[in-house]
């Protein structure tokens, strides 16, 4: 957030092309090497591979992949319509089980790991662990989805932002923190679910992310809404990002003691909610940016 430089700031992925399988792993291997040869890899701060693109370009690594024989396969650049968890086709939503608290464990508002041991012997293929630690089953188990969200009816429900949102470590447990993140995120998913609730957005998969200190290990500046920590109790609010995870969040108010977070959350969705009940159509994130582009930077 600080650095400033392409090499350092976050930056959305490039896209290299379309490759088979196998191109695409020989791929990465001649990725690896040129970092090797041309990067920094001796520099902590500019060991990572989007460094050389920095200091390379985008153009030079791809004739690299060229000279490697490796020649993109026809096609466009895709569209993501999500970067995490929810995406914004239900049919995969379905097949989410969620573990907010990341862990398998029974709580007494959700026995999910009562549930989950009923099904697992009708499970037909691998499940996968996602990226924020909930569980994905395959398609081909869609039935097996049903059946647990049947014998967890009655739990309790986890609106789209919290299955979605997530923390680095934060204060005590990482030695760079600044300020508390995972000690802190279960009650500010708690409030901005009250917030969405009384909004009437419960269903509005905002992707909310929050880190202890600007390196942002929980990747909080491609967030629709983040909080970054500056000092014990104290946060820069970022907003605005993309839900597609290609466009960075943008400085919404520096230094925002924890005790007020709450209050800006609740105007910001409070004048989303107006916004969105004139055109449906909006996300919070890009409703956010074109407010930021407007020049109307403060809720
Ligand atoms: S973002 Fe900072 S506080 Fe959080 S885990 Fe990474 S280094 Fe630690």
């Amino acid at each position: 957030i600080q650095g400033g430089s392409a090499a350092l700031a976050p930056r959305a992925a490039s896209w290299l092309g379309r490759y088979s399988l196998p191109e695409a792993v020989k791929a990465a291997g001649v990725l690896t090497a040129l970092n090797e040869q041309f990067g920094e890899p001796d520099n902590p701060r500019k060991r990572r591979l989007k460094s050389l693109f920095a200091s390379r370009s985008l153009d030079w690594v791809l004739n690299e992949l060229k000279n490697a024989g490796l020649y993109p396969g026809e096609g466009e650049q895709p569209e993501f319509s999500s970067s995490g968890e929810w995406s914004r086709n239900d049919f995969y939503n379905g097949l989410l089980v969620a573990l907010p608290s990341g862990s398998l464990e029974d709580t007494p508002e959700y026995a999910v790991a009562s549930a989950w041991r009923r099904v697992v012997p009708f499970l037909t293929s691998p499940v996968r662990i996602t990226p924020r630690g909930n569980l994905r089953l395959h398609p081909a188990d869609r039935c097996v989805a049903e059946r647990i969200k049947e014998l967890l009816r009655g739990s309790r429900h986890f609106p789209p932002l919290s299955i979605e949102s997530c923390s680095c470590r934060g204060l005590p447990g990482c030695r760079r923190a600044r300020a508390a993140s995972s000690l802190v995120h279960r009650e500010l998913n708690g409030w901005l679910e009250e917030i969405l609730h009384e909004f009437g957005l419960d269903d509005e998969p905002v992707v909310f992310r929050i880190s202890g200190c600007p390196n942002g290990c929980s990747r909080p500046l491609f967030a629709e809404l983040a909080m970054v920590g500056r000092s014990e109790g104290v946060y820069d609010v970022f907003a605005g990002g993309r839900a597609q995870g290609d466009r960075t969040a943008f400085l919404l108010r520096r230094a925002v003691p924890l005790g007020e977070v709450r209050e800006l959350f609740r105007e910001l969705f409070r004048q989303f909610a107006l916004a969105k009940g004139e055109n449906e159509e909006w996300t919070f994130g890009e409703w956010v940016f074109d407010r930021l582009l407007s020049g109307e930077t403060e809720p």
